[in-house]
């Protein structure tokens, strides 16, 4: 195989960095990664344990138990599954959002996630999203964006996926949780989530989901 295609798309929480790529890796046919699915699943695992998120030694050592893989549905859907069970569904629940930062900002971890994330795009044109994909886990790619949104839009949006779940949602406290992940995800010291100096920022505030995907496929494709 030639060279595989990298994309490479971060961003804060919210901006609709998956929607997006989910969408364009389908149209692409490239295999679509989210990182931050793996912190998530890594957090769970860590709530399952009942091992607590201070206990850094004890984090450490489970890590070699955890199996992740991904696979798709067939509709575009990828789903995750740690040590054989599809997790997809439970490391969306609140608990694993606010506390994966604190997971995600552990080196022994972040160096386990971006081996894999490595190893898997050695193979394969792929779109991954996350927070150091430019800067760290493909700072090759051929394409890299920073997708981002206001705080207030970017709320609004995670709050209609929620309420489509059937969960009833306190927009305020939402607003508040993203923007504490985000602050400590930007102020951990190992790969702080921030715009790479030869990432394109793409502002989608004001731009509907279509235009966003249009913007980048004509990019990746011309
Ligand atoms: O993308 P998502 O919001 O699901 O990511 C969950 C969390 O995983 C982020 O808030 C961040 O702490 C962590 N993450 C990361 N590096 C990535 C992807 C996600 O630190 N590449």
């Amino acid at each position: 195989m030639t060279k595989p295609i990298q994309v490479a798309i971060d961003g804060p929480a919210g901006a609709g960095k998956s929607s997006v790529a989910k969408v364009l890796a389908k149209r692409l046919n490239y295999i679509y990664l989210d990182t931050g699915a793996m912190y998530r699943a890594v957090t769970w695992y860590v709530l399952q344990k009942k091992i607590s998120f201070a206990d850094t030694a004890a984090i450490e050592q489970i890590l070699p138990e955890i199996e992740l893989q991904f696979s798709e549905d067939g509709e575009g859907n990828w789903l995750l599954f740690c040590n054989g069970q599809d997790i997809s569904q439970e490391i969306r629940t609140t608990e694993v959002s606010n506390n994966v930062s604190a997971i995600a900002m552990l080196t022994k971890v972040r160096e386990e996630m971006v081996r894999q994330q490595q190893k898997i795009a050695a193979n394969h044109n792929v779109i991954m999203d996350g927070r150091d994909i430019c800067s760290t886990v493909l700072p090759e790619a051929q394409y890299k964006f920073f997708l981002t949104a206001s705080l207030e839009e970017r709320a609004k949006r995670r709050g209609a996926e929620l309420e489509a779940k059937g969960e009833v949602v306190d927009y305020e406290q939402l607003r508040q949780e993203i923007a504490l992940r985000d602050e400590k995800d930007s102020k951990r010291e190992v790969s702080p989530l921030r715009q790479a100096e030869d990432a394109m920022l793409i502002d989608t505030s004001n731009l509907d989901f279509s235009t966003v995907v249009e913007k980048l496929f004509s990019i990746i494709t011309k």
